[in-house]
This record gives C-alpha cells, structure tokens and sequence, in this order.
C-alpha cells in the first residue's frame, strides 16, 4: 500500500532528523522524535460513539486525556505539525468506523466537510490543523463550503451553554447545498457546539449530513461541568 511505504520512509526521515536535530516528544517532552514510542502507543485508536444532543452520529477515534491531549494540542497550539502523521492514522480510523456503522445509508457520494476556519487563527498557526490531518490522513480533500458570518468571541472562557449560545447562527453555507451529502471532519469534540453549528449550517443550505467522524471527543457527559469547561478552554476554533 503506496500509504504504508510513504508513511515507513518519513518515519524512517524523521528518526534520522532527530538525530542531529534535537526535538522533544510531543506527548510527555521527552528528548527524541516527534512523538516516543511509548507515547505513539497511546496514540492507537479504539473508536467510540459520541452522538450529539439531537441523535447525529459521531464516531471518534480517541479520548482526549493526557498524551493524546498534549499531542493534539501541541499541533494546534504549537506549531508541532511533525506530529499529524501520527495522528492521521487514528482520525482515518473515526472515518473508517462512521462508515462502517453508516452501513447502506453512507451508499453513493459522500463528501468531506470541515468547520470554516477562524482567520485569527489561521494567521497565528499559518495552518488549518484539521485539513492538514485529513491530508496527512489520505482523506479526500474537504470542501470549503462555509463561512463564518463574524469572527467569534474566544470559546476558551465559555461554559457550555455559553459556548452553544455563542455559536449559533455564526456560519452560514456559501452557495445552495441541496442534493449534496457530507461527513463532518474536526479535531476535538468537547461539548458538541461547535459540530453542531457546522451540521445545522450545512442542512440550512438543504445539504443532508450523516454525521461527523472526529479525532479525538471527551466521553458524553461522563465529565463534571468544571472538568469540560477546563478542557474546553484548550480549544480556541
Ligand atoms: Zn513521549
């Protein structure tokens, strides 16, 4: 498989790089590669459901808990796109289970969608983490088809409730989406509303959406109101 080969010679780039170029592991700063063994173990998907309020299936492929926390964050706070190989691999198996349990309904063309990118972050980043991982992941390409009607207020600070309310009606399809199908694509899912203003976007402009395949979500109300909001203050967009 072309993947594999690709994947197996940048892994074997990197080793080499690391060597004359010092880096620290992602998930626990150990000095060596991008990520350490130990921690690329931690990085093993084991896929689980996290509908939303309203029934929408999502599949995500990890918890987001330490070392998968850490290396996410490191991508999207960081700097650290050494790391979105290694977690290209987990976010394509989301993908893979979504359409598995999707079964027939997932029959026909199904096109990717991903939330429109804050441009504050952009700038800061010089990247938008999610269409590099559905690169680094051999996705197809997702398809920019919505627009952010103003530049939200930081999500960092926010409850949930206050994040839901912050949200809604702050995207909007750019051209008619009837006829058109999409899965979902994001990084991290914490409490859902950010997910749930790109899916309500995208039925507005008549698209039907089957669900959203995510990287990483913290288990569905298994968290306390304070543990989620100090999570959700990791994610900015
Ligand atoms: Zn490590």
């Amino acid at each position: 498989m072309v993947f594999t080969i690709s994947h197996s010679l940048r892994e074997a780039v990197l080793d080499a790089i690391a060597v004359v170029l010092p880096i620290a592991c992602a998930g626990c700063d150990d000095d060596g590669r991008a990520l350490c063994s130990g921690c690329r173990g931690q990085l093993q998907p084991h896929p689980f459901a996290r509908p939303l309020d309203d029934g929408t299936p999502v599949w995500a492929a990890l918890a987001y808990d330490s070392v998968v926390r850490r290396a996410i964050l490191g991508l999207k706070e960081k700097g650290r796109t050494d790391v979105a190989r290694a977690l290209a691999v987990p976010l394509r198996s989301a993908v893979s289970c979504f359409m598995l349990h999707a079964g027939s309904s997932a029959a026909g063309t199904v096109e990717l969608a991903i939330p429109p990118v804050n441009r504050a972050s952009f700038r800061r980043r010089g990247y938008d983490p999610v269409r590099l991982l559905a690169r680094a992941a051999g996705l197809p390409q997702p398809v920019s088809v919505l627009i952010n009607l103003h530049e939200r207020a930081s999500q960092k600070t926010l409850g949930r409730a206050q994040r839901a309310l912050n949200l809604v009606g702050s995207m909007a399809p750019t051209r008619p989406l009837h006829g058109r199908r999409f899965l979902v694509l994001d990084d991290v899912v914490t409490t859902g509303a950010t997910l749930a203003e790109v899916i309500r976007s995208l039925r507005d402009g008549g698209a039907e959406v089957l669900g959203a395949a995510v990287l990483a979500a913290t288990p569905r109300r298994s968290l306390g109101l304070s543990s989620e909001l100090k999570i959700s203050r990791d994610i900015d967009a």
